[in-house]
């Protein structure tokens, strides 16, 4: 089956349901037993208490097991607490993590909280380490935590050598777990399970949900790394409202064609700022011209509609003007809606392994569903505000 056809099929089953096409919703908490005999044997149950599931959960959680090739899906209430859960399932106190550097930026405040709290100690790693990760490996090392491209500058990892050198440096006692958020690329666009990772993590928030109406995320795994993240589950109490996941599970179905549009008027839109000449720079690895282009190339099937570009002038007044008074580029967090977003980023202050080297203003762009040229005409209108903004 190609992946479009799987992105139709997965977790959908009519026949157990009159026909109707799409898996029900069930709002449930009790769910009722026959007998003190079948209430015994509950956890050989799908079906056993609303925290743990429902036919309409398990659905969309066999829908992503598909789509990424794994065996086993775990739902949280958001992408955080996708990471947050992935990683309290293999960190205890003493452990060492490798995160990378240029990581989610509330991931990062996670482990210089509530896990450095724990004493656990987290190293951050230069995103594009390679398989010199090896020499940052300890003993004590559980977790080499991996995000590409990154967030904010979309610097690409090479995941398979990563992976590689992780399993080439754990001891048989201690294996090293890899994580990876993917939340990018999506699993239509690379499957990290295929490329040595062992845990996938997913804001569904972002293109999987696809219309910035939800907040969910996802951890999949095969049925070796299964154990630890559900004993984390089930102690954390994670629970998921099942209208979200309904509508999470309807995003999935239009994913491919969604993303190829993103991708197409991304890279218009990337192709008309190359040309300005207030533009210093583009990060958006499916640009040849970028540093991340052939690993893009190698592992990647696309790219959506999300990337960076730096301005060569970055006083206050100018970025104002820049992203105040679009017609269709939002200001506002998160992205994977169908709505194009433009927002200024800091990065000097959120990475430590490494210098950020560029000066200039960066901008991250989602470009949406629109049509590119009305996004580009949008732009072309903030250059021109751009400009008459005095400097600071
Ligand atoms: C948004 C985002 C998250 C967090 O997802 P939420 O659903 O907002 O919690 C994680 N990783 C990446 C790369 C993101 O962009």
């Amino acid at each position: 089956m190609k992946e479009d056809t799987k992105l139709v099929m997965a977790g959908r089953d009519p026949e157990q349901n009159f026909g109707i096409v799409n898996p029900p919703v069930y709002h449930a908490s009790t769910i009722l037993f026959p007998s003190l005999d079948a209430l015994k044997d509950f956890r050989h149950k799908r079906v056993a208490y609303g925290r743990w599931g429902t036919p309409g959960t398990h659905a969309f959680e066999d829908a992503m097991i598909e789509i990424e090739g794994g065996e086993k899906c775990l739902i949280t209430p958001s992408g955080l607490s996708a990471i947050s859960t992935a990683l309290l399932s293999y960190l205890k106190p003493g452990d060492h993590l490798l995160m990378v550097d240029n990581t989610y930026e509330p991931c990062r405040r996670f482990c210089n909280g509530f896990l450095a709290s724990l004493n656990i100690e987290t190293t951050y790693y230069d995103p594009l380490i390679n398989d010199r990760i090896g020499q940052l490996i300890r003993p004590n090392t559980k977790v080499v935590y991996c995000e590409s491209p990154g967030s904010l500058t979309f610097e690409m990892q090479d995941i398979p050598a990563i992976a590689k050198a992780a399993k080439d440096n754990g001891t048989s006692q201690t294996d090293i777990v890899v994580m990876m958020d993917n939340t990018w690329a999506t699993p239509l666009y690379f499957k990290p399970l295929e490329h040595g990772v062992d845990i996938s993590i997913q804001s569904i928030t972002k293109y999987i949900g696809g219309y910035a109406d939800l907040m969910l995320g996802t951890v999949v795994c095969r049925e070796a790394h299964w154990p630890a993240v559900d004993e984390t589950r089930k102690q954390l109490g994670l629970s998921v409202a099942p209208d979200d996941v309904y509508l999470a599970q309807r995003g999935l179905r239009s994913l491919s064609a969604r993303l190829r549009q993103h991708g197409t008027n991304a890279l218009k839109v990337a192709q008309w700022l190359e040309q300005r000449p207030e533009v210093k720079r583009l990060l958006y690895p499916a640009l040849p011209g970028d540093p991340g282009h052939a690993i893009w190339q190698r592992d990647f099937s696309g790219a959506p509609g999300l990337f960076s570009f730096i301005l060569h002038d970055a006083s206050y007044p100018k970025i104002e003007a820049l992203v105040t008074g679009n017609k269709y580029l939002g200001i506002g967090f998160s992205w994977g809606g169908y709505e194009s977003l433009l927002i200024p980023c800091r990065v000097s202050g959120v990475r430590t392994a490494t210098k950020w080297q560029e000066d200039g203003a960066l901008f991250r762009i989602h470009v949406g569903l629109e049509d590119s040229d009305d996004i580009i005409a949008d732009l072309d209108i903030a250059f021109d505000r751009y400009h008459k903004a005095a400097h600071a």
